[in-house]
């Protein structure tokens, strides 16, 4: 596709106004013009809904609670949750950047909590935002920057280059129901999010995803991903897309309604009564587990022990208040649970039994549980009245799979070329992850990388 005439200049055009595009926009606006174009009437993404937990090493807020963390540690913690399949040099970059990064969030106003453990952290290392609070600080920073000019409502269609294998030039773009075409003289930064919202790219990457519900931002729809693909990108990590397990069925599309029970003791069985999997694995392994179970769901069983547990206001462990909502099936006897579940009661009270006599024994001896969370917790019997059931299926937040880039963040083609003047930053990408995310490292990248790739696009570079 050729341009005739361009509707608007500028230095660096930005695709998507989520955590990383602004971060992107922000860092271009130093030395670069910026037009930040979003497709929603809002910016945000699923930045502005997610759980706001960043994953950062060696910061004052965890020298102030005793907390020992090492960027060494990081990384070591990072490529291991991956599985090693994550590639090194952006391991490598997150880890060099991040603390930068997290000085430079507090810069533009940006409020981090004490610091909590999460999934794949060895020490506690997340630190906690209130997420549009946060997108809500970067949208002011941006908005008192002359160089930065935002457009919402205006979904970007495709990328322009210069002839077949040329540089990127700009894009075409959708507003007020025509074509707009925005020149970009250094660079374009495709910052679009996920795709759990497209059907199609599911089906061919991730088809046991099919039919899991989405609970992201409204714009995960993978649109620069295909713009990118279609130039000739390569992809990275998109056979490790996974689902959370521990949502309820009746959560719809705004929201999730995820509650871990497991974590804290309770068991995890399908609609035949019977334990299928060990429960202190991360969510995502518990994901892949209940996706080939008898109507891809299950039931999370516990009793009062467990409840007494709830942490009110957390929301994935406020288990008394998942009971006031009428969210968990309760009853005073197991055989009753299970007439309420419409499992067969002896077949529940088996399962039970024979895993309160391996608590017993301290040994797992169907599926190895030892802890109730990764390494941690001792695990407890299931024997104290009242007992509760929590209907479990499948969410899909986020795909961290996605484009090739390299450690300047740049688009790598099926060649391992960069794709010159164009980058990619946030969810959109591939290779950071690996087989399995960490808590907080999906904000965490889309912060950095997006930094990174807007100095990158700013300089004008190939
Ligand atoms: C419920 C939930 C909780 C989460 N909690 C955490 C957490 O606590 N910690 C963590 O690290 N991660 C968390 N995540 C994941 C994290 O939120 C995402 O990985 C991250 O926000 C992605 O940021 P992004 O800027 O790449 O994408 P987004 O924030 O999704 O921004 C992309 C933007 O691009 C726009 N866009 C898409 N297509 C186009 C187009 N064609 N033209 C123009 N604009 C376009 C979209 O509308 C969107 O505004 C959570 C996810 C969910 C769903």
């Amino acid at each position: 596709m050729s341009i005739e005439r361009w509707d608007v200049e500028t230095d660096v055009v930005v695709i998507g106004a989520g955590l990383a595009g602004y971060c992107a926009a922000l860092e271009a606006a130093a030395k670069a013009d910026v037009v930040l174009i979003e497709k929603l009437p809002e910016a945000g993404g699923t930045s502005a809904m997610s759980g706001g937990l960043f994953a950062f090493a060696g910061t004052d807020l965890q020298r102030s609670r005793g907390i020992e963390d090492t960027e060494e540690r990081l990384f070591d913690d990072l490529r291991r949750v991956g599985a090693y399949r994550n590639e090194e040099q952006l391991v490598r970059a997150y880890v060099e950047h991040q603390l930068n990064t997290y000085h430079w969030l507090r810069r533009q106003g940006v409020v981090f909590g004490h610091p909590e453990a999460s999934s794949g952290q060895s020490v506690p290392r997340s630190h906690p935002t209130k997420s549009r609070v946060m997108i809500d600080c970067l949208v002011r920073a941006a908005g008192a920057s002359p160089r930065i000019r935002l457009m919402t409502a205006t979904p970007v269609r495709r990328l322009i280059r210069d002839g077949t294998s040329g540089p990127v030039e700009g894009i075409v773009a959708q507003r007020d129901g025509k074509p707009f075409a925005v020149r970009a003289r250094c660079g374009v930064i495709v910052a679009s999010g996920g795709f759990s919202r497209n059907g199609k790219l599911l089906e061919t990457f991730a088809p046991m995803q099919v039919g899991v519900n989405a609970v992201c931002g409204k714009g995960c729809t993978g649109d620069g991903l295909l713009m990118a693909w279609r130039l000739g990108a390569d992809l990275r990590d998109m056979a490790y897309v996974k689902s959370t397990f521990g949502n309820h069925p009746d959560s719809g599309s705004e929201r999730h309604l995820l509650l871990f029970p497991v974590y804290r003791g309770a068991i995890a069985v399908n609609k035949k009564g019977r334990r299928f999997v060990n429960e202190s694995l991360s969510y995502k392994l518990l994901g892949d587990a209940c996706l080939l179970q008898p109507d891809a769901m299950a039931y999370q069983v516990f009793d009062r022990t467990v409840m007494e547990k709830t942490a009110p206001g957390v929301l994935t462990f406020d288990f008394r208040e998942a009971l006031e909502a009428g969210l968990l099936i309760e009853a005073q006897s197991v055989e009753r649970l299970a007439e309420k579940t419409g499992i067969d009661p002896p077949a529940l009270a088996a399962t039970i039994a024979r895993y309160n006599r391996c608590v017993d024994r301290g040994l797992d001896d169907e599926f190895g549980r030892r802890a109730l969370s990764n390494e941690f917790g001792s695990l407890v019997k299931i024997e104290t009245p009242p007992f509760y059931a929590y209907p479990s299926v499948n969410v899909l937040l986020g795909t961290y799979a996605g484009v090739a880039v390299n450690r300047e963040m740049q688009v790598i083609d099926v060649f391992d070329e960069p794709i010159a003047r164009l980058y990619a930053a946030g969810e959109v990408h591939g290779g950071f992850h690996g087989a399995a995310y960490m808590t907080g490292s999906g904000l965490g990248k889309a912060a950095i990388f997006g930094r990174i790739a807007g100095r990158n696009a700013a300089r004008g570079g190939a």
